[in-house]
Protein backbone atom coordinates (compact mmCIF):
# COMPACT_ATOMS: atom_id res chain seq x y z
CA UNK A 1 0.00 0.00 0.00
CA UNK A 2 2.66 2.42 0.70
CA UNK A 3 6.09 1.89 -1.15
CA UNK A 4 9.12 1.74 1.17
CA UNK A 5 11.84 2.59 -1.98
CA UNK A 6 13.03 5.93 -1.51
CA UNK A 7 13.60 5.84 -5.70
CA UNK A 8 9.59 5.30 -5.77
CA UNK A 9 8.46 7.82 -3.16
CA UNK A 10 10.75 10.17 -5.40
CA UNK A 11 8.34 9.24 -8.31
CA UNK A 12 5.26 9.94 -5.84
CA UNK A 13 6.63 13.50 -5.49
CA UNK A 14 7.33 13.75 -8.98
CA UNK A 15 3.29 12.72 -9.98
CA UNK A 16 2.34 15.15 -7.52
CA UNK A 17 -0.46 17.15 -9.84
CA UNK A 18 -0.84 20.36 -7.68
CA UNK A 19 -3.68 21.97 -9.83
CA UNK A 20 -5.77 18.66 -9.45
CA UNK A 21 -5.02 18.59 -6.08
CA UNK A 22 -6.34 22.42 -5.33
CA UNK A 23 -9.54 20.99 -6.67
CA UNK A 24 -10.36 17.41 -5.16
CA UNK A 25 -8.08 17.38 -2.36
CA UNK A 26 -11.36 17.34 0.05
CA UNK A 27 -12.85 14.43 -1.85
CA UNK A 28 -11.88 11.03 -0.33
CA UNK A 29 -11.01 10.17 -4.06
CA UNK A 30 -9.23 13.53 -4.88
CA UNK A 31 -5.24 13.73 -5.46
CA UNK A 32 -3.97 14.27 -2.42
CA UNK A 33 -0.62 13.40 -2.12
CA UNK A 34 -0.36 10.14 0.81
CA UNK A 35 3.48 11.55 1.53
CA UNK A 36 2.20 11.94 5.27
CA UNK A 37 3.65 8.58 6.27
CA UNK A 38 7.24 9.54 5.00
CA UNK A 39 7.44 13.33 5.99
CA UNK A 40 6.17 12.23 9.70
CA UNK A 41 8.83 9.65 9.79
CA UNK A 42 11.70 11.81 8.19
CA UNK A 43 11.89 10.00 4.92
CA UNK A 44 11.91 12.72 3.66
CA UNK A 45 11.03 16.65 4.40
CA UNK A 46 8.09 19.17 3.34
CA UNK A 47 11.10 21.57 2.13
CA UNK A 48 11.70 18.45 0.21
CA UNK A 49 8.02 18.43 -1.57
CA UNK A 50 7.60 22.39 -2.00
CA UNK A 51 11.38 22.11 -3.68
CA UNK A 52 10.67 19.49 -5.70
CA UNK A 53 7.06 20.68 -7.03
CA UNK A 54 8.45 24.23 -7.79
CA UNK A 55 10.98 23.18 -9.51
CA UNK A 56 8.61 21.43 -11.47
CA UNK A 57 7.80 24.21 -13.52
CA UNK A 58 4.36 25.36 -11.72
CA UNK A 59 3.24 28.56 -11.11
CA UNK A 60 3.17 30.19 -7.65
CA UNK A 61 -0.83 30.31 -7.51
CA UNK A 62 -1.01 26.47 -8.85
CA UNK A 63 1.01 25.09 -5.86
CA UNK A 64 -0.56 27.53 -3.70
CA UNK A 65 -2.96 25.42 -2.01
CA UNK A 66 -0.06 22.56 -1.50
CA UNK A 67 1.67 25.00 0.35
CA UNK A 68 -0.52 25.90 2.64
CA UNK A 69 -1.46 22.29 3.64
CA UNK A 70 2.11 21.56 4.24
CA UNK A 71 2.68 24.42 6.30
CA UNK A 72 0.13 23.04 8.26
CA UNK A 73 2.28 20.06 9.02
CA UNK A 74 5.52 22.42 9.98
CA UNK A 75 3.19 25.17 11.84
CA UNK A 76 1.83 22.22 14.69
CA UNK A 77 5.55 21.56 14.88
CA UNK A 78 6.64 24.91 16.00
CA UNK A 79 3.29 24.97 18.53
CA UNK A 80 4.71 21.89 19.62
CA UNK A 81 8.68 22.57 20.17
CA UNK A 82 7.10 26.29 21.61
CA UNK A 83 4.45 24.42 23.83
CA UNK A 84 6.00 21.26 24.78
CA UNK A 85 3.94 18.60 26.69
CA UNK A 86 1.37 21.56 27.06
CA UNK A 87 -0.31 20.20 23.67
CA UNK A 88 -1.02 16.97 25.80
CA UNK A 89 -3.95 19.57 27.58
CA UNK A 90 -6.67 22.05 26.24
CA UNK A 91 -4.52 24.81 24.63
CA UNK A 92 -6.85 28.06 23.79
CA UNK A 93 -10.43 26.97 25.78
CA UNK A 94 -11.25 24.40 27.51
CA UNK A 95 -13.36 21.70 25.40
CA UNK A 96 -17.02 22.57 26.37
CA UNK A 97 -20.22 20.28 26.85
CA UNK A 98 -17.57 17.15 27.75
CA UNK A 99 -19.45 14.30 29.05
CA UNK A 100 -16.79 11.62 29.20
CA UNK A 101 -13.55 10.68 28.79
CA UNK A 102 -13.42 7.89 26.79
CA UNK A 103 -13.95 6.63 23.15
CA UNK A 104 -17.15 5.81 21.70
CA UNK A 105 -17.59 2.06 21.21
CA UNK A 106 -19.65 2.93 17.54
CA UNK A 107 -15.85 4.38 16.71
CA UNK A 108 -13.84 1.61 17.86
CA UNK A 109 -15.88 -0.87 16.32
CA UNK A 110 -16.91 0.93 12.76
CA UNK A 111 -20.54 0.70 13.68
CA UNK A 112 -21.38 4.35 13.62
CA UNK A 113 -24.40 3.44 10.46
CA UNK A 114 -22.57 6.64 8.75
CA UNK A 115 -21.17 3.98 5.73
CA UNK A 116 -18.53 6.29 4.79
CA UNK A 117 -17.41 7.14 8.27
CA UNK A 118 -17.12 3.60 9.14
CA UNK A 119 -15.31 2.19 6.06
CA UNK A 120 -12.97 5.64 6.55
CA UNK A 121 -12.00 3.62 10.16
CA UNK A 122 -12.02 -0.08 8.38
CA UNK A 123 -9.42 1.28 5.94
CA UNK A 124 -7.76 3.06 8.91
CA UNK A 125 -7.64 -0.24 11.14
CA UNK A 126 -6.47 -2.30 7.68
CA UNK A 127 -4.14 0.72 6.11
CA UNK A 128 -2.71 2.88 8.88
CA UNK A 129 -3.96 5.66 6.58
CA UNK A 130 -7.23 7.92 6.19
CA UNK A 131 -8.42 10.83 4.36
CA UNK A 132 -7.93 14.33 6.36
CA UNK A 133 -11.69 14.88 5.59
CA UNK A 134 -12.38 11.21 7.56
CA UNK A 135 -9.95 12.09 10.36
CA UNK A 136 -12.19 15.72 10.84
CA UNK A 137 -15.67 13.50 10.59
CA UNK A 138 -14.62 10.83 13.32
CA UNK A 139 -12.95 13.46 15.70
CA UNK A 140 -16.41 15.73 15.72
CA UNK A 141 -18.70 12.23 15.67
CA UNK A 142 -16.59 11.63 19.01
CA UNK A 143 -15.79 15.07 20.53
CA UNK A 144 -19.14 17.31 19.16
CA UNK A 145 -21.81 13.99 19.31
CA UNK A 146 -20.17 11.96 21.60
CA UNK A 147 -19.44 14.29 23.79
CA UNK A 148 -15.94 12.71 24.45
CA UNK A 149 -12.53 15.04 25.61
CA UNK A 150 -10.45 14.94 23.08
CA UNK A 151 -7.48 13.16 24.56
CA UNK A 152 -8.44 9.57 24.58
CA UNK A 153 -10.06 9.52 21.15
CA UNK A 154 -6.52 11.62 19.91
CA UNK A 155 -4.66 8.62 21.01
CA UNK A 156 -6.70 6.13 19.59
CA UNK A 157 -6.25 7.58 16.08
CA UNK A 158 -2.59 8.04 17.20
CA UNK A 159 -1.75 4.69 17.33
CA UNK A 160 -3.42 3.71 14.66
CA UNK A 161 -2.31 5.97 11.99
CA UNK A 162 1.35 5.36 9.60
CA UNK A 163 1.74 9.25 9.56
CA UNK A 164 1.15 9.54 13.46
CA UNK A 165 2.97 12.62 14.07
CA UNK A 166 1.51 14.01 18.14
CA UNK A 167 1.60 17.63 17.25
CA UNK A 168 -0.92 17.15 14.15
CA UNK A 169 -2.93 14.95 15.56
CA UNK A 170 -3.51 16.56 18.88
CA UNK A 171 -3.48 20.02 17.63
CA UNK A 172 -6.29 18.76 14.95
CA UNK A 173 -8.47 16.83 17.60
CA UNK A 174 -8.26 20.12 19.79
CA UNK A 175 -9.29 22.13 16.84
CA UNK A 176 -12.19 20.20 15.95
CA UNK A 177 -12.87 20.23 19.50
CA UNK A 178 -12.90 23.90 20.04
CA UNK A 179 -9.97 23.71 22.31
CA UNK A 180 -7.57 25.25 19.75
CA UNK A 181 -10.30 27.21 17.79
CA UNK A 182 -12.96 29.53 18.40
CA UNK A 183 -15.68 27.32 17.60
CA UNK A 184 -16.38 23.56 17.51
CA UNK A 185 -16.52 21.62 14.22
CA UNK A 186 -19.61 19.78 13.19
CA UNK A 187 -19.83 17.29 10.15
CA UNK A 188 -22.46 18.13 8.50
CA UNK A 189 -24.59 15.45 6.55
CA UNK A 190 -24.03 17.60 3.50
CA UNK A 191 -20.49 17.27 4.16
CA UNK A 192 -19.91 13.69 4.67
CA UNK A 193 -22.14 12.76 1.40
C1 LIG B 1 -8.25 14.65 13.59
C2 LIG B 1 -7.02 14.75 12.70
C3 LIG B 1 -5.87 14.05 13.03
C4 LIG B 1 -4.72 14.16 12.24
N1 LIG B 1 -3.58 13.47 12.59
C5 LIG B 1 -2.46 13.57 11.84
C6 LIG B 1 -1.28 12.85 12.19
O1 LIG B 1 -1.21 12.15 13.22
N2 LIG B 1 -0.19 12.97 11.36
C7 LIG B 1 -0.22 13.76 10.22
O2 LIG B 1 0.79 13.80 9.50
N3 LIG B 1 -1.32 14.47 9.90
C8 LIG B 1 -2.44 14.40 10.65
N4 LIG B 1 -3.57 15.09 10.29
C9 LIG B 1 -3.50 16.03 9.15
C10 LIG B 1 -3.94 15.45 7.78
O3 LIG B 1 -5.14 14.75 7.90
C11 LIG B 1 -2.86 14.51 7.20
O4 LIG B 1 -1.57 15.12 7.23
C12 LIG B 1 -3.20 14.19 5.75
O5 LIG B 1 -4.50 13.64 5.64
C13 LIG B 1 -2.17 13.20 5.21
O6 LIG B 1 -2.53 12.71 3.94
P1 LIG B 1 -1.77 13.19 2.63
O7 LIG B 1 -0.29 13.02 2.78
O8 LIG B 1 -2.42 12.50 1.49
O9 LIG B 1 -2.10 14.75 2.64
P2 LIG B 1 -2.06 15.85 1.50
O10 LIG B 1 -3.36 16.54 1.48
O11 LIG B 1 -1.55 15.30 0.25
O12 LIG B 1 -1.01 16.93 2.07
C14 LIG B 1 0.40 16.89 1.83
C15 LIG B 1 1.12 16.95 3.16
O13 LIG B 1 0.81 18.19 3.84
C16 LIG B 1 0.67 17.95 5.24
N5 LIG B 1 -0.74 18.21 5.63
C17 LIG B 1 -1.82 18.21 4.80
N6 LIG B 1 -2.94 18.55 5.49
C18 LIG B 1 -2.54 18.76 6.76
C19 LIG B 1 -3.22 19.15 7.95
N7 LIG B 1 -4.54 19.41 7.96
N8 LIG B 1 -2.49 19.25 9.09
C20 LIG B 1 -1.16 19.00 9.10
N9 LIG B 1 -0.46 18.65 8.02
C21 LIG B 1 -1.14 18.53 6.86
C22 LIG B 1 1.03 16.49 5.49
O14 LIG B 1 2.40 16.39 5.81
C23 LIG B 1 0.72 15.86 4.15
O15 LIG B 1 1.48 14.68 3.91
C24 LIG B 1 -4.74 15.00 11.08
C25 LIG B 1 -5.91 15.70 10.75
C26 LIG B 1 -7.04 15.57 11.54
C27 LIG B 1 -8.29 16.32 11.16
Amino acid sequence: MFETSIAEIIRQVDRIQPTEYARTRNFTRGAVTRLSPYISRGVISTKFVLDRVAASGHQPFQIQKLIQELAWRDYFQRVWQAKGNGIDDDLKHGQTDVENTQMPKALIDAATGIEAVDDGIECLYETGYVHNHLRLYISSIACNIAKSHWRTPARWMHFHLLDADWASNALSWQWTAGAFSHKRYFASHENIN
